[in-house]
């Protein structure tokens, strides 16, 4: 028997679950749905931390992440530090369809994305300048003489804290096949060219159609160093469940630092979790019988001195 449709997302994705569900409903792909509810989120202004309207690095510039895995053909697209469009889902996915490679980044994704037709966009909205400029100030300096400073390193340093932010949707259609999106404006006030875990395949963002897919926010920098999408598949497919498996993820990551982590996990059975290392977290699901999302706790598993090695 084929498992009920159905989308995972982190707790910011739920509005967007309907534009993916009405996509499977009408017996469409796990990756067609995947991709319109990252499309929603990333014209979303109110979310600061995806597509226009998310955080500019510490010049001011809007630099987005994204990919997009189909877990049946193993296939994948990414794009990084991509500036100047709205929807680097899209254009992920275009990298995937129509070019030979995985993953272009800067300059190369901007002009691709250009060469294919994706919509232009804005991305730094008057609010996000807002944001930008009172950061700035608060540690005294402004768009001016950050733009001018020979050295940024420093800067960075003191007005980055963590503002992070990241959507992940993983679906499940009815034929069984699974396919996940991660899209991201990354850490806000970032080092230009600081790329996340997000357009990192088998870090952020994995799937496999026998087995499910997993996908993170938080501290990107944890689920590059761990492969954490990767690792929570490879354990699914050991058949561990996706409790466990979540968890397993937020112990793995407490090894390494005490910083914001977060994973959920979707088994090609339809079961799936959520774990993060922080109190009052949320995810959402939402299946094609449902009428609307659905939000869950997310599992806490806090770090302990005990369960950091490092
Ligand atoms: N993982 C994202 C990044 O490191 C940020 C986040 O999810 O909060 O860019």
């Amino acid at each position: 028997m084929r498992p009920t449709p159905i989308i995972v997302t982190s707790g910011n994705g739920a509005t967007a679950l309907p534009e993916g569900v009405r996509v499977l409903r009408r017996g469409g792909s796990a990756l067609d749905a995947v991709e319109a509810c990252a499309r929603y989120v990333e014209a979303d202004v109110a979310d600061t931390s995806v597509g226009t309207g998310g955080l500019p690095n510490i010049l001011g510039v809007v630099e987005l992440d994204a990919s997009i895995v189909d877990g049946t053909a193993h296939r994948a697209g990414s794009v990084a530090a991509l500036v100047g469009f709205g929807h680097p889902i899209s254009v992920a996915r275009a990298v995937m369809r129509r070019t030979p490679h995985v993953m272009l980044v800067g300059e190369g994704a901007a002009r691709f994305a250009a060469e294919t037709g994706a919509e232009r966009a804005r991305n730094l909205t008057p609010s996000t300048r807002r944001l930008w400029a009172d950061a700035l100030r608060q540690v005294g300096e402004t768009p001016a003489s950050v733009r001018r400073a020979k050295r940024l390193l420093p800067v960075v340093k003191r007005v980055i804290a963590d503002r992070l932010g990241t959507v992940n949707f993983i679906a499940l259609d009815r034929r069984g096949n699974v396919a996940s999106a991660v899209t991201t404006s990354g850490w806000g006030y970032k080092y230009p060219g600081r790329v996340g875990d997000s357009p990192i395949i088998g870090a952020g963002n994995y799937c496999d159609s026998a087995t499910g897919g997993a996908c993170c926010t938080g501290y990107g920098e944890l689920a590059m160093r761990l492969l954490t999408a990767k690792t929570a598949v490879d354990r699914l497919a050991a058949g561990l469940r996706p409790a466990t498996v979540a968890r397993r993820a937020i112990v793995d990551a407490n090894r390494l630092a005490d910083v914001p982590f977060n994973v959920i996990v979707l088994a090609k059975d339809g079961t799936h979790a959520s774990a993060t290392n922080r109190a009052g977290r949320r995810y959402a699901f939402m299946t094609s019988e449902m009428t609307g999302p659905a939000m869950r706790s997310r599992a806490a598993v806090r770090a302990t001195r005990s369960t950091r090695s490092r």
